[in-house]
């Protein structure tokens, strides 16, 4: 049951982060416009289960005039409004109380700041931390995002006690290129299936200006801009979709088979598995998978 819808306002971002799963960067194509927003939202108010708009990138305060109006549209439709940000506007006080105010007035019910070692390092007084602190002041709903780095501890649960990764980073996108070494690695066939994403009814989707619907990062239920969202979302069917199709019945391990990929022995985990043997099928699902920039192909 769909209830959340998230925006990928931009893929621009003034920061280049190791982990982020959706490659994105200063350098990054795809913004919304304004008129593109009100075009999804009439599709969004034919979907009744959905409750709730994210705006997020990329660096959705980057757009910042687009990221008002749209959260107004949001808001004026009936949904609640929700906004993801690294903060990097928050360089003083007084100045952030005028880039919040406005968020005050539309009554947005949650504001994510990202604020972990992958953004400001150990620094405790930062961009995202200040903006917390005025945020609150305002009243606003704050919310954390803390991505961990990737640890090596022994698992003494299991039969070796084989080494298992801590910290909460996935390897998808840039995180692959690299995060990856050093890591310990796992057989291939041991993914059998996605513990993230509920490719069969999914709860929230990314959309991003491309007209992608992606149901995990890079991986498309179809294109808004050539079949409107409520039908995207209406007819979805994972068993027709020749990429979820294969990960619902077995996991990345089942993708590898179906189309009998060239593959690695072993992988870090299972979206690391995932991501890679996507990748390998890019060209072959363009319609599926993409875009090519998520992918770190520009
Ligand atoms: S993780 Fe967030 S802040 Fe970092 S590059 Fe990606 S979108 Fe930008
Ligand atoms: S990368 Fe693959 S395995 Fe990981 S959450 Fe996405 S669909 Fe599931």
């Amino acid at each position: 049951m769909l209830t959340g819808l998230h925006l990928l306002l931009t893929y621009q971002c003034n920061s280049e982060c190791d982990h982020c799963f959706l490659y994105c960067s200063p350098r990054s194509q795809g913004t919304f416009t304004l008129n593109q927003i009100h075009t999804l939202l009439d599709e969004a108010r034919k979907i009744n289960t959905l409750n709730t708009i994210y705006f997020e990138g990329g660096e959705a305060f980057l757009y910042y005039p687009v990221l008002i109006e749209g959260i107004k549209a949001a808001r004026e439709a009936g949904f609640n409004a929700g906004i993801v940000t690294n903060a990097y506007f928050a360089t003083d006080d007084e100045d952030i109380r005028l880039w919040l105010k406005p968020l005050v007035e539309l009554g947005i019910s949650d504001l994510s700041i990202s604020n972990d070692p992958y953004h400001y390092g150990d620094e405790k007084e930062n961009p995202a931390a200040r903006a917390r602190n005025v945020a609150l002041e305002l009243g606003l709903p704050v919310g954390e995002i803390h991505i961990d780095e990737p640890t090596i501890s022994k698992d003494e649960d299991r039969e070796k006690g084989e080494a298992i990764i801590g910290g909460n980073t996935m390897f998808r996108g840039r995180a692959v290129d690299k995060l990856l070494e050093g890591l310990p690695t796992r057989y291939w066939e041991d993914f059998t299936e996605c513990p993230y994403e509920n490719l069969e009814s999914p709860g929230r989707i990314h959309i991003d200006a491309y007209g992608n619907t992606h149901i995990c990062q890079g991986i498309s239920m179809g294109n808004v801009w050539q079949t409107p969202l409520s039908v995207v979302d209406d007819s979805w069917d994972a068993t027709t979709h020749p990429i979820c199709d294969p990960l619902v019945k077995g996991g990345p391990a089942q993708l590898i088979r179906e189309y009998g990929i060239d593959h690695e022995n072993e992988y870090v985990d299972v979206c690391h598995c995932c991501y890679q043997i996507r990748k390998s099928l890019l060209h072959r699902f363009p319609q599926y998978l993409g875009p090519p920039q998520v992918y770190g192909l520009e």
